[in-house]
């Protein structure tokens, strides 16, 4: 480790881990397998990345162990340390929800007065409950939240839920959505003040930034009449202008533009209405505004 490098502090082993060394990859940052280290330093950019326990990151972050970090915002939210949230990444997205058992009848938030819910994140729960002017008896437990109910220690459980399997096991139903959540970057808060680190830190912002964008976006290429490129030109997000280029068969252009992934299957029917062929998608590896 150099003291002069940035460094990043991910989840050891858990859901945020795959990703998030995806993310640095196609973000052109090398980095070794790493089995059962607890740091290991990127070959081609100034950044030593820390393996711990999510629930520690925000503290580590906080008090400068690391300069940055990724973990989910649901943990961000209860630890309550003092960072600064960079970027939000846009992966891991789950929900915390309050459940209730199968058979109650919910109406509203006035059920849970005087009642006992279970969770991991007591900070997160009180304060939505405060909000909401509901009084009720937060269970702090660390694990396992969803057995609460079958053992007589909770009446409801606010939990991360996103395919809502776990729940089902359990026999209950989801009532209420407290926080929608997705894996963020933060960095302690006075990093500016490093001049070495924050330039590292623009930087690795701006190629997480560029393989975000990339891997949201598409590389379309057609072949259009020409009289059809006004009404192509508006069916084509004004996001990117196309490029127009013409082609030996007098009459007809080719278009290629970049466009929102999930619009292509919208647009594809219309493009071919307005006479466009040889239709072409690619992927994108990077995108630099
Ligand atoms: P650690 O051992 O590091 O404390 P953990 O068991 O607390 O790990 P994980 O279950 O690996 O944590 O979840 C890490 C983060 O991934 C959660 O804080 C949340 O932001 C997100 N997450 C949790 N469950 C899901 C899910 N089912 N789908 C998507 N993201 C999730
Ligand atoms: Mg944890």
């Amino acid at each position: 480790m150099n003291g002069n490098n940035l460094k990043l502090a991910i989840q050891k082993k858990g859901r945020l881990t795959d990703k998030t060394l995806s993310l640095l990859r196609s973000s052109g940052i090398d980095i070794d397998n790493y089995s059962d280290r607890l740091t290991v330093s990127a070959r081609n950019f100034d950044l030593d990345i820390l393996f711990l326990r999510d629930d520690d990151i925000p503290e580590y972050v906080q008090d400068g162990v690391a300069d940055i970090g990724v973990v989910g915002e649901n943990v961000l939210l209860e630890k309550q340390s003092d960072v600064s949230l960079i970027k939000k990444l846009g992966y891991s997205r789950c929900r915390l929800m309050i459940a209730s058992p199968n058979d109650f009848i919910y109406e509203n938030l006035i059920q849970l007065e005087d009642k006992r819910i279970a969770t991991s994140y007591p900070n997160i729960l009180k304060k939505y409950l405060t909000e909401n002017n509901v009084n009720a008896k937060i269970i702090d437990i660390s694990g396992s939240v969803e057995i609460a109910p079958a053992l007589g220690i909770a009446d409801f459980i606010c939990d991360i839920v996103s395919t809502g399997n776990t729940l089902k096991l359990h026999k209950l139903k989801t009532i209420e959505k407290v926080i929608d959540s997705e894996a963020v970057l933060i960095s302690r808060n006075n990093i500016t003040k490093d001049s070495t680190k924050n330039e590292l830190l623009s930087k690795l912002v701006q190629r997480i930034e560029s393989s975000i964008t990339a891997k949201s976006s598409k590389y379309l290429m057609m072949n259009i009449p020409a009289s059809s490129l006004e009404n192509i030109k508006k069916i084509i997000p004004a996001l990117k202008s196309p490029t127009v280029l013409p082609l030996a068969d007098e009459g007809m252009l080719a278009v290629h533009a970049v466009i929102p992934n999930d619009l292509f299957w919208d647009i594809v029917d219309k493009l071919k209405s307005e006479g466009a062929s040889g239709i072409l998608i690619f992927p994108i590896e990077n995108l630099i505004p």
